[in-house]
């Protein structure tokens, strides 16, 4: 059934909304349903209508999820802290993270979301290299304080941003086999040694580059893989040239690719640096930075750093419970299962709904690329913006990103079942024309 139209008082609520709130961050929807309720993989409304979920990422677990709220109200009762006092749970925390990657990986930093996990890489990096300029891929997104902004080259939020990067900040291609510069098979080999000409260029420049920072997967851009052959090159270049590497791992790393827990794992790295938040705290704010310890001393040996709510008692509890429930419900596997399962029924829908150019990503982060013509790859942003208000009317919650804002964002909870997938698959056919 069509959703029926917004209430009245979501109606005064909005207006309300848009009197108060800053005009700088725009909602989902010109008439988005009022939702106060969710479980699972499932969004509720305040008519009783029912969403199935596919865009929020943060949730892991699942919204309302009973056991990161039982952790909560008991820590909440017991004791809320900062980390200059001694606890358990700050040390349980930064162990568990480290269990999840490699040993030279030995230190851990906690902080409060991905703009400051961002941030602080960036001082880690730049302390430790002794050098201030950053290499980074177009279309990419990192954050919103001064420093993460200024490596965040997508012109979606920012039309100008490419022009508007401060002196420091400099670019390459972001190495897409689907629609850049080189396709294909070797686009990757290719795309490396352009961004390795790059960095030599930089350094005869006197601008020799300390850091490199990408997403291993540029999420903004809608799941495009860094192709394949390219990363490990670029890291190789970037560390002959005195810099270290920076892995973003905010948005599709923590067992979201199913196959992988850490997106760079998939390009044969180990990074210098990585960040993560979003998931951590399955939506209580909490972000990370995992380095070795000698970067962590270079910025020791400038001064100290202390986050006021960063690793509180509550926020590393919190992060503790969303880690032991991915690894009891295995939801890593569950992204593998049921994200193959989704990303092959779409592949299907391909093959009768031409709009449908590619699907990028893996495991539960998806992008659904629509392009008017398989052989230009004209972008489709119209038809993607029509196809997710269609797709709220079906009972799905789904958005477009990108810089062309013709890719479907597909990043549900984690505990997405194949039932829901299966929905999903079916309303995305009916909204395509059946
Ligand atoms: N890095 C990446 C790759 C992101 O996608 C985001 C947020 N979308 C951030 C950093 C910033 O995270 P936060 O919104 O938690 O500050």
């Amino acid at each position: 059934e069509p959703s029926p139209a917004p209430t009245r008082d979501a109606v005064d609520l909005l207006e309300r909304r848009t009197g108060a709130y800053a005009p700088l961050q725009e909602h989902y929807y010109a008439a988005p349903p009022q939702i106060e309720r969710g479980w699972r993989e499932h969004l509720v409304d305040t008519t009783g209508r029912h969403y199935v979920d596919m865009v929020n990422n943060v949730s892991v677990l699942g919204h309302g999820h009973p056991e990161v709220a039982a952790t909560a109200a008991d820590q909440w009762r017991r004791l809320n802290t900062n980390s200059r006092f001694h606890y358990a749970a700050v040390a349980e925390l930064s162990e568990r993270l480290l269990a999840t990657v490699p040993d030279e990986l030995d230190t851990v930093l906690l902080v409060n979301s991905g703009s400051e996990a961002v941030d602080l890489a960036l001082r880690l990096t730049r302390a430790f290299s002794g050098r201030e300029d950053v290499l980074c891929v177009t279309e990419s997104y990192h954050g919103w304080t001064v420093a993460s902004d200024a490596v965040s080259t997508s012109t979606s939020d920012n039309p100008l941003a490419e022009q508007t990067r401060p002196g420091w900040v400099h670019t390459v291609e972001l190495p897409n086999a689907y629609r850049g510069t080189h396709r294909g098979a070797g686009a990757g080999e290719a795309y490396a040694r352009d961004a390795v000409a790059e960095i030599e260029r930089l350094s005869r420049a006197g601008t020799p580059i300390g850091t490199w920072i990408a997403e291993p997967r540029n999420g903004n851009a809608g799941a495009i893989g860094l192709a394949d052959g390219f990363l490990a090159p670029v890291f190789e270049a970037i560390r002959a040239g005195g810099g270290i590497c920076i892995s973003d791992e905010v948005q599709v790393g923590y067992g979201r690719q199913g196959e992988w827990f850490w997106g760079y794992e998939e390009h044969g790295v180990v990074p210098d640096v990585i960040t993560m938040a979003k998931a951590m705290g399955n939506g209580h704010p909490l972000g990370a930075v995992i380095t070795r310890a000698e970067i962590a001393q270079a910025l020791a040996d400038q001064g100290t750093f202390f986050s006021s709510s960063g690793g509180s008692t509550l926020s590393s509890r919190i992060g503790a419970t969303v880690l032991d429930v991915i690894e009891r419900d295995g939801l890593q596997e569950n992204a593998r299962i049921v994200g193959a399962h989704l990303k092959s029924e779409v592949e299907r829908l391909a093959e009768r709904h031409p709009l449908i150019g590619t699907v990028h990503g893996r495991g539960l982060y998806l992008g659904i690329e629509l392009v008017r013509d398989r052989e230009t790859l004209e972008p489709a942003p119209d038809e993607t913006a029509a196809l997710c208000d269609r797709m709220l009317q079906l009972g799905v919650v789904v958005l477009p990103t990108g810089d062309r804002q013709n890719v479907l964002k597909v990043k549900p909870p984690l505990c997405m079942s194949r039932d829901s997938v299966d929905f999903f698959v079916a309303r995305l056919d009916e909204a395509l024309g059946g």
